[in-house]
């Protein structure tokens, strides 16, 4: 397919077809692996190819297809979400800066945010509405980073405004977009300058790849590379490969883990043991109407709280199909309790604050059949 015609094809096309190497010695229907560290100059791209330089063939192949799916000009492929965060941060901010980030973060980013940017003389603000992020704007203010929907209470910003109220300013936004993924959520449309993921998660989908991506306008892009080329955060071309064959079934995926989501999030609703179910596919979520706005799907992921705390252990004992384990976005539905795991750094009060309750329990529902999973947490509810 030309990649014009790709740029108007549904998701699940982009997903299968964009950006795949055409294999002219063999005809194979796949990209090849390219291993080469070293490549012979002048290159007939004109350019000095190189893994670190991220422009070897199998990264500009998953750096394409994530383009095509977020409906940006080109994107970078990292070797973790971290090292894209951290290389963008980097690029975007420098000392005497003021930056906006929301409050609610992945842990890993907010360990940055407290730990490295006071070092770097860049001064930060926590805000978790758009009414806050426009309060704490400064005439020194270049960036705006949020999460949409955010761990682990599922709460979603109005990347619209958000994205407005930027604009106006002359500041730059970032989304990390990895819970929603492009196929429920498309950022840049909606003014976003930047997309990033940790494709650790949905993107590759199957808990064997650890890497991230930053999407945006092509010039951006470039001067991130430059940066990128520094800092060393590429991606090898073995897990490209696979994060690439994972790319080719994330719609699919996502559709699954949109009706898993939805259906293991109105059986918990209506549950005795449970007090408060998180998901913005319920139309009692305080964010519901933005994420129906905004979102083509809610997602796999959800949290909810058990009426008596002393019960979590009871009931994550008794799971036989879901699996008690860190990260999420695989095939496979994992549980944790973040109050002990993603959120375990945080003060009591910065948890309470965050709505981290230690009865609260979160949910990367898979994508295996929703009876079996509704069954399995039916009995491992039982007496809770
Ligand atoms: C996991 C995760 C990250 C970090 O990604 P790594 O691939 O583990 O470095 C960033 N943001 C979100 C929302 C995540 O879930």
């Amino acid at each position: 397919m030309n990649p014009q015609d790709l740029a108007r094809a549904g998701f699940s096309t982009r997903c299968v077809h964009a950006g795949t190497w055409f294999d002219a010695a063999t005809g194979g229907a796949c990209s090849p692996v390219f291993l080469s560290t070293a490549h012979v100059y002048p290159h007939p791209t004109g350019e000095n190819v190189y893994p670190r330089y991220f422009n070897t063939p199998n990264q500009q192949v998953v750096a394409r297809k994530i383009a095509a799916l977020e409906g940006g000009e080109a994107a970078l492929v990292f070797s973790s979400g971290m090292a894209a965060i951290s290389t963008l941060l980097a690029t975007c901010l420098r000392p005497g800066d003021h930056a906006i980030f929301q409050t609610d973060l992945y842990g890993g980013t907010h360990e940055l945010v407290v730990r490295e940017l006071p070092r770097w003389q860049v001064e930060v603000s926590r805000a978790r509405t758009v009414e806050e992020i426009e309060r704490a704007c400064r005439s020194n203010t270049r960036l705006i980073y949020v999460e949409s929907p955010a761990n682990p209470t599922l709460r979603c910003l109005d990347l619209g405004a958000v994205a407005a109220l930027a604009r106006r300013r002359n500041i730059r936004t970032v989304i990390d977009n990895t819970f929603a993924t492009p196929i429920n959520q498309n950022p840049l449309a909606l003014g976003f300058d930047w997309v990033v993921h940790s494709a650790t998660k949905y993107l590759n989908g199957h808990s064997d790849v650890n890497a991230g991506v930053v999407v945006g306008a092509r010039a951006e892009i470039e001067r991130l590379r430059e940066v990128a080329m520094l800092y060393g955060g590429m991606l090898d071309a073995e897990a490209c490969a696979r994060l690439e064959r994972g790319l080719k079934t994330l719609a699919l995926r996502m559709h699954r883990h949109n009706e898993n989501g939805l259906q293991l999030a109105q059986f918990l609703c209506g549950h005795p043991a449970v007090a408060r179910v998180y998901y913005p596919g319920l139309p009692d979520h305080p964010d519901h109407g933005v994420a129906a706005r905004q979102m083509r799907g809610f997602g796999g992921m959800l949290s909810f709280e058990l009426r008596r705390p002393e019960a979590v252990d009871k009931f994550l004992q008794r799971l036989r199909l879901a699996l008690p384990a860190l990260s999420l976005g695989g095939v496979e539905s994992l549980v944790c309790v973040p109050a002990r795991t993603s959120h375990r750094r945080l003060s009591p009060e910065e948890r309470r604050e965050a709505g981290i309750s230690e009865a609260l329990v979160r949910v990367s529902v898979g994508i295996e059949d929703p009876a079996d999973l509704v069954a399995d947490f039916a009995q491992a509810l039982e007496g809770c």
